[in-house]
């Protein structure tokens, strides 16, 4: 093998890594056994401010793992963000009985102030990395999840077996935190202690809380209930992880930072003690950890507490706020795809930790991707690529694929055929619902210069037929650069 990471990087072996060929070869046999048609990898991240190191590993390996599975398998894949805007965001004392209460990012924020945080941490980040490994992606909040019918179903069929699940969701003490906050102000017992289920009757388990202003309440939970479900990490996992085994078509694997492989033996007992079929549970997928030089993970605020404003050795301001990094989005996403990439290469590589230092070292060993924003390549009839070249075509006429309804006025567009390429920039985008509606508003000259619009007709319906110009026509206007 003449991999250039070979060199950089040095792992030894370990006992999973010498059961693997390829990285993705972990799901294998779950593609084996059930012959999924799409491959959904599912990405959690609590999104209480910006994301560190750690956080950019788990979700770039997901975009990446996506295009190797679809490479791999043949099958189509995509990438599922799970957005936990359950993250407490405010923390409080009740003076009375000295219990803690929280309020989730969903109800201090609003759904606005939610969308808002994401678009700001994490849209832009989302979308380059979809332009470099074309793996389509969607973005769900916990509160969306919570509030579909399914998730609550699931719920109320665990929660009626709770004395089954209790000890394994909370081995210490056996009290499992179902948070449902009081309907009048959105606070909730942190911890539980004096939330307690009342009874299951039908699809609804009607509980009672206490709430530390208005005292005493009762809310049910169910499907077609609105009261909020707030639950625990271990049991958050246990009820999404079978909602999705209930999809026969999708396969859903979730994609965890490395820390997550010593608590899931825990969902597993619960798992098991429900009786669940286990060949249905998704597969998971453990990234690498990022480490401080103390082997401990690295973690944003344990840092802040010790170290005042210095950071210690080995960390990067970056690392703990990927914002800083100096340069655009696009150079970040490269950097880090190529990381992962990299270290993705050899199952040695991936399935293991990684210091600070060490990142830090192989980053300085990247290629230089400069500061432009990235071009996408599309590829083009050898004809078509000429006039292009030329500069006499100045529209390129596409249809609806999703990908095509993602470019945007400013963006880069490298025009490909065999080996030549030629850069352009998008002016312009408009969208119509046939080719001839296009051609009443759009110069012939422009798109096919010389040629009359009932041959340009035909000759475009030989590229898109019917069935995709029914996805609609889009015409992009260009220039070179
Ligand atoms: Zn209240």
């Amino acid at each position: 093998m003449d991999d250039p990471t070979d060199s950089l990087l040095i792992s030894p072996n370990s006992v999973l890594a010498n059961a693997l060929l390829r990285t993705i070869d972990m799901i294998r046999p779950r593609i084996a056994a059930r012959a999924p048609r799409s491959i959904t990898f599912v990405v959690g991240t609590q999104i209480n401010g910006a994301p560190h190191l750690g956080t950019g590993i788990v979700q770039t390996a997901a975009f990446l793992l996506a295009r190797a599975a679809r490479r791999a398998f043949s099958i189509d894949t995509r990438v599922l963000f799970s957005a936990l805007d359950n993250a407490p965001h405010d923390v409080i004392v009740d003076p009375e009985s000295f219990h803690a209460y929280q309020k989730v990012y969903a109800h201090a924020l609003g759904p606005q102030g939610v969308d808002e945080l994401i678009d700001k941490h994490y849209r832009s980040f989302f979308e380059s990395l979809f332009d470099l490994t074309d793996a389509e992606y969607s973005i769900e909040t916990y509160t969306d999840q919570q509030a579909d019918d399914v998730f609550r179903q699931t719920f109320v069929e665990t929660v009626t077996r709770l004395d089954d699940i209790r000890w394994w969701l909370a081995p210490s003490h056996g009290t499992v935190h179902i948070r449902i906050p009081c309907p009048h102000c959105d606070w909730a017992e942190k911890r539980s202690e004096r939330t307690k289920l009342v009874d299951i009757e039908g699809s609804q388990a009607r509980f009672e809380a206490v709430c530390l202003d208005h005292g005493p309440y009762e809310a049910s939970i169910g499907p077609g209930t609105g009261n909020y479900l707030d639950l625990s990490t271990l049991y958050r996992n246990l009820v999404k992880e079978r909602v999705f085994a209930q999809d026969e078509s999708t396969l859903y694997v979730m994609v965890k930072g490395g820390d997550w492989s010593f608590g899931c033996q825990l969902v597993d007992g619960a798992h098991a003690a429900l009786g669940t079929d286990m060949r249905a549970i998704p597969p998971r997928i453990f990234s690498p950890m990022v480490l401080a030089d103390t082997g401990a993970k690295l973690s944003k605020s344990l840092i802040r507490e010790q170290h005042d404003a210095a950071l210690p050795e080995g960390v990067e301001p970056w690392m703990l706020d990927t914002s800083r990094w100096s340069a655009g989005i696009d150079n970040y996403v490269d950097s880090l795809a190529w990381l992962v990439d990299a270290v993705m290469s050899d199952p040695k590589h991936f399935y293991r930790s990684f210091t600070t230092k060490e990142l830090g070292r192989l980053m300085e060993n990247r290629p230089n991707f400069g500061d432009q924003p990235r071009a996408r390549d599309m590829a083009i009839y050898k004809k078509y690529f000429d006039q292009i070249a030329t500069g006499d075509k100045t529209i390129e006429v596409r249809v609806g694929y999703s990908s095509m309804k993602r470019i945007k006025p400013g963006q880069l567009l490298r025009f490909v055929c065999r080996d030549e390429s030629c850069l352009t920039k998008v002016i312009r985008v408009a969208t119509y619902s046939t080719f001839e509606e296009m051609f009443t508003a759009e110069d012939p000259d422009a798109v096919n210069p010389g040629q009359d619009v009932t041959s340009q007709i035909q000759e475009i319906r030989r590229i898109f037929p019917r069935d995709k110009e029914a996805l609609g026509v889009i015409a992009i206007e260009i220039e070179k650069v």
